[in-house]
């Protein structure tokens, strides 16, 4: 096997070794059918069971009962800015939008152009999104609120929910199936699942069948959750590698990790980890975000200056450390800690940091 380095990019994103092992052997014959997983038809009985069972292993992993609808939606995460309030800001709806970053940014734009009726809950925009809004108040009757649970550029995350009876819509590209959550407290969940799940290009989305009460009937059929729920996420041919990649992953959180609570608990020694690594450096790392807020799944940091910063970046390539270069937004550099990047390669970061703290200060 060529040699692989321990991957930081923000997404697509590292991948655990196994699911990459197996997708390497399905890709010529998958299960003795004599053909590719790519090749396969998605109405087969092969490619049926692997969606029926990525559906079944989301819903156990984060405990769903029978009123959550599990489809997978091509267009990754940035169709869903879209979707969202299509699909549930008819005439007299409006929304709550939390702005943490870009993504948010992005997210409220895209209901903005359709001129749908939504307001800025709260924003931590003033301070660079170093932060997570808190004791905003939240407008009545809103059909949802939206938040971006963690911020893959800013490297902060919602580690309390707002306190609200109100439907959350929920971005969680970035730290879907990292944690365990408080499940009834949201309308929608989606995600573009090249960080977390599998390749690029397709958005897992968990909706609660009481949000798709408000979809109007006249939507083009692709943009309606409805179709999705209705035709199994199989209106058009789906996605079938991306679906199947989710598969083996949701399979090796369930049984290689051992479900959420585990998978919470690997990803915050990780993130521990590397926070420590900062906080005593005497300065010479500092750390981008609020402490409170602090992502367990993007840890942004400084150095002294750019060239400081470009020197490391180069460094940690060459030792085997790769896509640590911050978004060019936020600069500095950025460490995304998904699921799958495993304790060995935080360990190889943290030892790698210290030695070059050492030779440069
Ligand atoms: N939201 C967040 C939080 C993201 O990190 C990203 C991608 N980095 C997106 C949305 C956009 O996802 P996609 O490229 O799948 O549209």
């Amino acid at each position: 096997m060529e040699k692989r380095i321990f991957n930081f990019n923000p997404g697509p994103a590292v991948q655990p070794l196994p699911v990459l092992k197996q997708i390497q052997k399905d890709f010529i014959n998958y299960n003795n059918t004599g053909m590719s997983i790519i090749e396969i038809s998605h109405r087969s009985k092969d490619f049926m069971a692997i969606l029926e069972s990525s559906k079944k292993r989301v819903k156990r992993l984060y405990n769903l009962d029978d009123s959550w609808k599990v489809i997978f939606v091509p267009g990754g995460a940035s169709l869903q800015f879209a979707m969202v309030p299509m699909n549930f800001l008819t005439k007299d709806k409006k929304a709550g939008y939390i702005n943490t970053g870009t993504w948010s940014t992005k997210a409220i734009e895209e209901a903005q152009i359709q001129g749908k009726n939504i307001k800025v809950t709260a924003s931590s925009e003033d301070k660079n999104f170093s932060y997570i809004p808190k004791n905003f108040t939240i407008q009545k009757d809103l059909a949802y609120l939206h938040i971006t649970t963690n911020n893959t550029i800013r490297g902060t995350q919602w580690q309390n929910l707002p306190e609200t009876e109100i439907p959350l819509a929920a971005d969680m590209c970035s730290d879907i199936l990292s944690r365990p959550l408080d499940i009834e407290k949201f309308g929608i969940i989606y995600a573009g699942i090249q960080k977390n799940i599998g390749p690029s290009g397709t958005a897992l989305v968990l909706i609660k069948d009481k949000m798709l009460d408000l979809v109007p009937e006249d939507l083009p059929t692709m943009l309606s959750y409805k179709t999705y729920v209705k035709k199994d996420s199989m209106h058009n041919t789906p996605s079938t590698f991306s679906i199947y990649c989710c598969e083996l992953v949701l399979k090796w959180i369930e049984e290689e990790i051992g479900g959420l609570e585990n998978m919470a608990a690997l990803n915050k020694e990780k993130a521990d980890y590397i926070y420590n690594t900062i906080d005593e450096s005497n300065g010479f790392y500092k750390g981008t975000a609020q402490k409170e807020d602090r992502s367990f799944m993007n840890v942004t940091f400084r150095l002294l200056n750019e060239d400081l910063e470009n020197k490391f970046i180069n460094l940690a390539l060459e030792n085997g450390l790769g896509g640590l270069k911050g978004h060019r937004i936020a600069g500095g550099v950025r460490a995304s800690i998904y699921n799958a990047m495993p304790l060995e390669g935080i360990k190889t970061l943290c030892k790698f940091m210290e030695d070059f703290k050492n030779q440069n200060s």
